[in-house]
């Protein structure tokens, strides 16, 4: 699509782009396939767009399953693709609110004022593969190693529930109007936690480890007393002796993390 065919396609709804809602369409065919392939979408699976607009990507999608579920807040956008592709199921409203049904694959481009909601709601429910246009560094941060500038408590919690990838960058002059800034796609493969620790209490953990993320995980845990339920000095009686108590939490892989969380809350073993 050229910018000037959604500029036409807006006009005749008598519409404009809507900042407040995200609204960067993009422009380019091929890559909207690239995006749709990265789904590797079997027949028969259920889908879910987050987020239409236009409808570049949906057209590809429904090419590959009749059971694409996609939901857009515009209504002016709804009424649109309505009329356009009569197949599809679709929801008008704030995908952060609706009740969805259950899906296995999701391919979005997402607004990027939502993606860290969505995201977070994502790895509640059961699904197979996300493929997710996002912001270039909140996807940097969703792919973060330890010991890097990205490494999160984002990277953390989307290692425990998946496997994440950056497949491809995408710059922001692909998208009409341009946003402010670059996106990037990433392939989210959902898979089982890849060690046992209470979820709640490791992620109370991961949480206080990155309020702190320059101090040592001794010292970034005392900090977060408060947070965790556990007094300083039950805190410093757990992990007495134990050597990654004195790295630095930024610096730490998840599977010690979970360590930490065991040593910290044995009886949630
Ligand atoms: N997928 C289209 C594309 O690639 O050209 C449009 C992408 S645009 C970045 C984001 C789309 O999400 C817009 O159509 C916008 O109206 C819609 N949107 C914004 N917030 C939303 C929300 N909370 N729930 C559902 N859709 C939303």
């Amino acid at each position: 699509m050229k910018a000037v065919q959604i500029q036409e396609i807006l006009r005749e709804l008598g519409t404009r782009p809507s900042k407040r809602w995200g609204q960067h369409f993009l422009l380019s065919n091929a890559t909207a396939e690239e995006i749709v392939a990265l789904g590797e979408i079997q027949a028969g699976e259920t889908v879910l767009e987050v987020g239409p607009g236009v409808g570049i990507l949906t057209a590809p999608l429904l090419d590959r399953t009749r059971n694409l579920i996609a939901v857009e807040k515009d209504p002016i956008l709804a009424e649109y693709l309505r009329k356009r592709f009569p197949q599809l199921e679709l929801l008008v409203g704030d995908v952060l609110r609706v009740t969805l049904p259950p899906y296995e694959k999701v391919v979005s481009n997402l607004p990027f004022e939502i993606s860290s909601p969505f995201l977070g709601r994502l790895l509640e429910v059961p699904f197979k593969r996300a493929v997710l246009t996002l912001q270039r560094e909140f996807a940097e941060r969703v792919v973060g190693e330890p010991g890097t500038r990205a490494y999160s408590r984002l990277s953390v919690k989307v290692h425990y529930r998946a496997e994440a990838r950056v497949r491809r960058t995408i710059p922001r002059s692909a998208f009409w109007p341009a946003p402010e800034v670059d996106a990037a796609v990433v392939q989210i493969d959902a898979r089982d936690p890849p060690f046992p620790v209470d979820r709640d209490a490791y992620f109370r953990v991961v949480d206080a480890l990155f309020l702190h993320r320059r101090k040592t995980a001794l010292n970034a845990l005392r900090l977060a007393a408060p947070s965790l339920g556990r007094p300083e000095g039950a805190i410093e009686e757990a992990l007495q002796g134990d050597p990654l108590a004195r790295q630095r939490a930024d610096a730490m892989q998840p599977e010690e993390m979970a360590g930490l969380t065991h040593r910290l809350f044995p009886s949630k073993d």
